[in-house]
């Protein structure tokens, strides 16, 4: 054997021995192991928090009873049994599952029932459900934007949008947090180079339980020929003639072109949607993937879903607890000395400042019997670590003391209150 072929073997067995051992840490996920110790080493690696049974005002979570205060359960529609008998009756007459997306053969009667349910309630033409809020962002704005296009979008728009306009093939910019005249300087600057231009709102911002403002956008939408688009993941359910959502709440209805919401929150059960004209939903029935590749809401969802709506619809009694009880707990906490930021929705964010400070009085709250989350950076921006505070209707009066109290014991205990 020549040298040469020698060294070439030599080379040979190395090569394999060396992607062998490649491989071995690729099926043993090796970079997983080493994402998840930097997770630690920053001090942000959690384990999911454990419910045993409902969602309700009062919770078992990690084998504690505490008042839960971190919900998105608005109305505490979630165990109500109205919506539970109608999910029943739904899985009777239509079993559990779709059983294929809507375009092929899941698009139940049942579904037809509950859009047209949502277009009354929300005052629009048509409305388009999706199997979530998430869902519904990340396929409706690829499907309403093209290459040529331009999508403006607010600073502080939630994730599912962000990716939704990462999906888009159109050129995107962005806007300082609802400042107006930024939104007005991206307007001026690039409007103009593009086909159709779409303005991408939260309607309420989840961090801070602010409104978007809505009128202004609208009217610069108007004024430089542009869409609209308004996630009003917290507004419906919420705000607005018994909910209507946050276009109803500022009396624009017609004057804004995509309206989507979601219906885990304030509903109660799960989903999303898009209300507006009747022309969106025939072109995402054709071009929203989510509707085309993936299976449509299970009929016990959908059955529930349109009890709720009736509920809301029925009566205001829902909404006006949720109000009444955010006003309570707000003012006891302002009372007490905490700063409850700028929200102007149920959200109530309680301000602590330092990142370290916001997740220890969280687990401090934990320990005496509450659950009320810490949401620090990069969620908002650092030194401005808080943790939220989610009131529902489904609290009583009692339960809302019990926890201001809790506030006051752990905030004195804490040096955050006098
Ligand atoms: N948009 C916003 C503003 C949200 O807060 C959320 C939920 N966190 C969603 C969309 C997603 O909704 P869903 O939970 O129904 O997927």
């Amino acid at each position: 054997v020549s040298d040469n072929n020698k060294n070439y073997v030599l080379w040979a067995i190395n090569e394999i021995k060396n992607r062998e051992g490649n491989m071995k840490n690729i099926h043993e996920l090796d970079f997983l192991k080493e994402n998840i110790d930097d997770l630690k080493k920053q001090g942000v690696y959690r384990k999911l928090p454990i419910l045993e049974g409902a969602n309700d005002a009062e919770i078992i979570l990690n084998g504690k009873k505490v008042i839960n205060l971190s919900s998105n359960n608005y109305l505490g529609l979630a165990n109500h049994p109205r919506l539970k008998k109608a999910a029943i009756a739904a899985v009777e007459k239509y079993g559990v599952g779709a059983g294929a997306v809507r375009t092929i053969v899941g698009n139940m009667d049942i579904h037809e029932e509950l859009e047209k349910k949502l277009a009354e309630f929300k005052r629009e033409e048509a409305v388009m459900v999706y199997q979530s809020g998430f869902n519904c962002n990340a396929g409706t704005i690829q499907a309403i934007t093209e290459k040529g296009d331009l999508i403006i979008s607010d600073s502080l728009n939630h994730a599912s949008i962000i990716d939704g306009v990462r999906l888009s093939r159109a050129d995107r910019a962005v806007f300082e947090h609802s400042n107006m005249e930024d939104l007005e300087r991206v307007l001026k600057e690039k409007r103009d180079n593009f086909k159709n231009c779409l303005i991408i709102t939260d309607g309420v911002f989840s961090m801070d339980g602010d409104l978007a403002k809505l009128p202004e956008i609208v009217e610069l939408a108007e004024k430089y020929n542009c869409m609209t688009y308004v996630d009003d993941a917290h507004g419906s359910g919420v705000l607005g003639e018994s909910g209507r959502g946050t276009v109803d709440h500022f009396g624009l209805h017609g004057r804004v072109d995509f309206s989507i919401g979601t219906l885990s929150k304030a509903i109660g059960v799960i989903g999303g949607y898009v209300a507006g004209k009747a022309v969106s939903k025939d072109w995402l029935s054709h071009r929203g993937r989510p509707i085309l590749f993936s299976t449509a809401l299970p009929p016990a969802a959908v059955g529930a879903i349109i009890e709720s709506v009736s509920m809301l619809m029925e009566s205001t009694e829902y909404t006006d607890r949720l109000w009444d009880n955010a006003k309570f707990f707000k003012e006891k906490l302002g009372k007490l000395g905490f700063d409850t930021g700028k929200s102007e929705t149920p959200i109530t964010p309680v301000i602590i400042g330092e990142e370290a400070r916001a997740m220890e009085f969280s687990k401090k709250l934990f320990e005496n019997g509450v659950y009320v989350s810490a949401i620090v950076f990069p969620t908002v921006p650092k030194g401005t670590g808080r943790v939220r505070c989610m009131v529902t209707a489904g609290h009583t009066k009692e339960q809302l003391e019990r926890a201001v109290d809790t506030f006051e014991k752990v905030g004195k205990e804490m040096g955050l209150i006098k």
